[in-house]
């Protein structure tokens, strides 16, 4: 259920529907838009009564969302979500394009300073960087954890750049929602349900990857388990699902991104490097996916790819990186965007912190 509150309803109009749903049992979640203030209902087995709520004031109607998400949905937002950094001019969704460039993992000071001092320089606002690594084989590199996420708090420090790093599980929720700005929820975490309802009691950004073969519903659905505990700072990601094409270590599906912008308010990036696997296949599939109209891209970037300890052969150099940024740049008019070249910090915004507002 949904409750439209009038155009000029008061804050304390808001507040004691709010209250009268509360009252009922449920969970109210108030999504201010531009033009009016929605009011998601959740928690409820079947149907609520809404007489008693319609009658409240400032209300405007209460109507029934049929779909299984709810909180993610356009029916109870119209306006596309905009994630800002308090203190930046950064921000995912809306019309600037937000771009994700690291490192699949940190593996040492020296190298995550050399990498990120390149896509600083090409005009990232964002820097990823593995610290808690879900791999394959037990026997593959696992991350620096912890160290890692110092180092990339200095980086945030050097550069400015907002940090987006992965959270495994929920010991190492804990420490990356305290060292950094966005946290990541991995492809093979999207449907692990008990992570992302702590994720979603945490008030800070989360980027939600799209399981492996996950449906757009179960992809919604994963983000509606973040939203329905409070946290509607939600990014969704596309990178790539299986199938049996073995061109490539995944099948990009970009029709996923017209589709979720219809259906969500929620901002849509998309990771060409784990959708293809292949350094050459990376630039062609960004600009398809900014010209599918995507709000930004994740995109992983090696000073030394040939010696990486994850993801070498489908990261790109830097110099790579500085060129798909150039022709990303012209792409975005015609798509009605734009793609903001560096990122402006207020002297006295340090980071992740900032971001933590209950
Ligand atoms: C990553 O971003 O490094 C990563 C492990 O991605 P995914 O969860 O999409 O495989
Ligand atoms: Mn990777």
């Amino acid at each position: 259920m949904l409750v439209v509150m009038k155009a000029q309803a008061t804050p304390e109009e808001i507040q004691a529907v709010c209250e009268q749903i509360e009252q009922l049992g449920f969970r109210a979640h108030p999504l201010p838009g531009a033009q009016r203030t929605a009011i998601g209902i959740t928690g409820n087995q079947g149907e609520v009564d809404r007489g008693n709520l319609e009658a409240l004031s400032g209300v405007a109607e209460v109507i029934r969302v049929s779909k299984a998400y709810k909180l993610a949905s356009r029916d109870i937002k119209e306006e596309d979500t905009v994630i800002s950094f308090s203190g930046t001019d950064a921000a995912i969704g809306g019309s600037s394009l937000a771009i994700v460039a690291g490192p699949c993992s940190i593996e040492n000071r020296v190298q995550a300073f050399a990498i990120a001092e390149q896509v600083a320089a090409a005009g990232a606002q964002f820097f990823r960087g593995g610290a808690f690594k879900p791999r394959t084989s037990p026997y593959a590199f696992q991350g620096l954890g912890i160290e890692a996420l110092r180092i990339m708090a200095e980086i945030r420090d050097r550069y400015g750049l907002r940090i987006v790093t992965e959270a495994l599980d929920n010991e190492s929720l804990d420490m990356v929602a305290e060292w950094a700005d966005v946290i990541q929820i991995g492809a093979r975490n999207m449907q692990n349900f008990s992570l992302l309802k702590r994720a979603g009691r945490l008030r800070k950004p989360v980027l939600l990857k799209r399981g492996l073969s996950a449906t757009l519903e179960e992809f919604l659905m994963s983000a509606e388990y973040l939203m329905s505990e409070g946290n509607y700072q939600v990014i969704l990601c596309e990178r790539g699902v299986r199938t049996f094409a073995d061109h490539a270590r995944n099948t990009l599906d970009l029709s996923i991104v017209p589709a979720i912008r219809r259906l969500s308010h929620l901002p849509i990036l998309v990771d060409p490097s784990h959708a293809t696997g292949k350094r050459e296949s990376v630039l062609p599939m960004a600009r398809a996916a900014v010209a599918s109209g995507a709000d930004g891209i994740l995109v992983e970037v090696h000073n030394q790819p040939e010696i990486a300890l994850s993801d070498g052969p489908q990261s790109i150099y830097p110099d790579q990186f500085a060129r798909m940024m150039d022709e990303l740049e012209r792409i975005a008019p015609v798509v009605g965007r734009s793609l903001p070249r560096g990122i402006h910090v207020e002297a006295a915004a340090t980071g992740a912190h900032d971001n933590l507002v209950e």
